[in-house]
């Protein structure tokens, strides 16, 4: 017994990675958190780095499961480092399958949440996109990844400000980030082919269907102040054709055609 514990705490990088594989095929969520904290993000085989492992293992286990399946999203969800858009203390579980505070009371949403909003956006390449809701930014450098031009917009100026630097750091310079209340959405860029709002709304305002194009989409949790549900409408005939997807809790989009506090 007491040989066994010294040959794992000694075991060569090699050897640890076996074991760790081996842990991982049977406690996978909590082999990752194990990893993470232990291993610190150190290349073990000059492969992969560990957090590409760690997206990969998001992609397989969290997103393609459940459905996605534009390849483009899950490619994009492979590439961004989802870990460099939140606060320090909490990038050991920036790949988990949850949602997670990245300060003043605001939140990264869960990577299947990002990926389904981003799927149903219907992403081919050349499009203009306006965001509410910019939070760490890291939905914004998903949209930056599959579309020509994004503007996002986000109310709380200090999470701006550190969306700012995020992005202009990852070379995101076709996302552009402005401070400001987005539920009057963004009229000297209008019309846009897409528009997602990452915040709770009461209802999708009758401002930002006038901001979008002919044939455009908007997505949106639409609801209660603490359950939603995911909204897909497309404008046909001047109008939003609404399709309901998934139960969500977003946090809530505060403003003028919002709620109010
Ligand atoms: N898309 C974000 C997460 C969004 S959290 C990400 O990838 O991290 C929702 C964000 O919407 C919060 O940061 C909140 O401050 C912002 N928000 C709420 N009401 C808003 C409004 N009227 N205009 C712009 N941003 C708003």
């Amino acid at each position: 017994m007491a040989e066994k514990v010294f040959a794992n705490c000694h075991s060569p990088p090699s050897l640890r990675k076996d074991l760790f594989l081996k842990q991982s095929l049977l406690f996978p969520r909590e082999s990752l958190m194990y990893y993470n904290k232990n291993m610190d993000g150190r290349d073990m085989d000059n492969g992969a780095s560990d957090y590409q492992r760690m997206r990969d293992a998001m992609v397989d286990n969290q997103l393609i499961p459940r459905g996605i399946k534009d390849p483009r999203v899950l490619d994009a969800m492979r590439r961004v480092p989802r870990h460099l858009f939140m606060p320090e203390p909490v990038r050991y579980s920036a790949y988990d399958d949850i949602a997670l505070p990245i300060g003043e009371g605001q939140t990264i949403s869960q990577p299947y949440m990002v990926a389904i909003m981003t799927e149903l956006l219907e992403l081919k390449g050349e499009e203009t996109i306006l965001e509410i809701g910019t939070g760490s930014g890291y939905q914004a450098a998903i949209l930056g990844e599959l579309a020509r031009e994004v503007y996002t917009i986000e109310r709380l100026p200090h999470l701006a400000a550190e969306a700012v630097s995020r992005l202009a750091e990852l070379g995101y310079d076709n996302v552009t980030v402005i401070t400001g209340d987005g539920t009057k959405g963004l009229e000297e860029r209008a019309p846009f082919d897409r528009i997602l709002i990452t915040a709770a709304a009461p209802e999708i305002p009758e401002i930002l269907v006038r901001q979008l194009k002919e044939n455009g989409i908007i997505v949106a949790p639409v609801g209660e102040r603490y359950s939603q549900v995911l909204i897909k409408g497309r404008k046909s005939g001047g109008v939003l054709v609404e399709e309901f997807s998934t139960p969500c809790v977003f946090v809530p989009l505060i403003g003028e055609y919002g709620w109010r506090s």
